[in-house]
């Protein structure tokens, strides 16, 4: 099985904290679309024959998407690839684009079957700090409307860790949020990225990140609410219920093979791992004229062994010792169960069986933990 992602560059502004390739006009689209639709069909022996499961509308803003080029989008990936019946789409949404008609026409006229709608807090003060479009009763409303349409696998995604905020703000955005039956969530803690509005402010000392210990204390909280409710923390940033995990980004976890269309998106075939160019005019360009822009990377073992414990350490059911065995040798396993050693001690890892997990306190340091354990690497 594998699964096809589509990047869609455009929003109508920016939020100041994001960096993702995106453009802010949409001036582009028109030939952006044409060009997708060509890199399509030149890419369509990328899978091999492996059924695609799970398409992903991302960005940018796949909400600037009409209908109609939603349908052209799919019918000419359904031409190209083979489909499977119970195949999840996903369409992420910002909540100002979702109005009756909008919904209406998603609902009625397309096969999506899966709504992310970025939420990110009820607040209006975290919303105006983000540059976020929407205000919080259009956030409120949107989750409203979709399910008034019959949306029946929604997410939504929120950003806590956000400056000023503090863990009542968290819970209090929760409780709004439990005012509606959502099947899944993702939550993320706001990151300083270098480039961003929000880095800068940072760097001049006009707005100040939160600390460790209120970091620390919002994603605990989300952990217990969440749980309360019947949220399976599946993946670090990931809650959802029994069920509904998402189908796309497991795919990426357990490393299965996907196509990634459009500037900036990736693409791995097991083999090797290959983005296209994060500049949407010259990715249109280059498509055009039969040349698409792209990097590749043959992945080495080092490689594969660093982004099996980067995946399978991010999600509930962790690193498979047997597995690290088989694919990477008794030796590899043997310095994975010694590094691992500490971190189980100090608690924030534990083992079960053959199996290697990272907890609440491990989660929230994976990245320290993850490279450490990465040794492959250094050699
Ligand atoms: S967060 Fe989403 S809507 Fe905001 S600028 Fe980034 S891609 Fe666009």
């Amino acid at each position: 099985m594998a699964g096809i992602y589509i990047h869609i560059p455009f929003c109508y502004s920016i939020c100041h904290y994001c960096d993702f390739y995106k453009v802010p006009a949409l001036g582009l689209k028109d030939a952006f679309i044409s060009a997708l639709l060509r890199e399509i069909e030149v890419r369509a022996d990328y899978l091999g024959d492996v059924a695609v499961e799970t398409i992903y509308f991302g960005g940018g803003t796949p909400s600037v998407l009409k209908v109609n080029e939603i349908n052209t989008i799919l019918n000419k990936i359904a031409l190209h690839f083979r489909i499977e019946k119970d195949c999840e789409i996903t369409l992420e949404a910002n909540p100002d684009d979702l109005t009756d008609d909008y919904l209406f026409s998603i609902r009625e006229n397309t096969v999506i079957n899966r709504l992310s709608i970025g939420i990110q807090s009820f607040h209006d003060k975290d919303l105006k700090l983000m540059n976020r479009r929407h205000n919080a009763d259009e956030a409120y409303g949107s989750i409203r409307r979709a399910i008034s349409f019959d949306f029946r696998n929604i997410s939504v995604d929120f950003i806590y860790g956000i400056p000023g905020s503090f863990v009542a703000e968290l819970e209090e955005n929760l409780d709004r949020l439990f005012d509606f039956n959502i099947q899944h969530i993702s939550a993320y803690h706001l990151t300083f990225e270098r480039g961003t509005v929000l880095y800068k402010k940072a760097e001049k000392g006009v707005i100040k990140p939160v600390n460790d210990e209120e970091s620390f204390n919002q994603f605990e909280k989300l952990i217990e609410k969440l749980r309360e409710k019947g949220f399976i923390h599946y993946e670090i940033s990931n809650w959802a219920r029994e069920g509904y995990f998402s189908r796309h980004n497991a795919n990426y976890w357990k490393r299965k093979p996907y196509l990634g269309l459009g500037p900036s998106a990736h693409s791995y075939n097991l083999i090797s791992r290959r983005w296209n160019i994060s500049n949407v005019k010259r990715y249109t360009e280059s498509i055009q004229n039969g040349c698409p822009a792209f990097e590749e990377e043959t992945l080495t073992q080092a490689d594969h062994y660093n982004e099996y414990l980067l995946t399978s350490l991010r999600t509930m059911w962790g690193a498979n010792l047997d597995e690290v065995k088989k694919n990477f040798g008794e030796l590899a396993a043997e310095k994975l169960i010694e590094k691992s050693k500490k971190y189980i001690l100090s608690g924030h890892m534990i083992r079960k069986a053959q199996m290697l997990k990272l907890t609440n306190t491990g989660y929230f340091i994976s990245d320290t933990i993850v490279s450490d354990l990465m040794e492959i690497n250094k050699k």
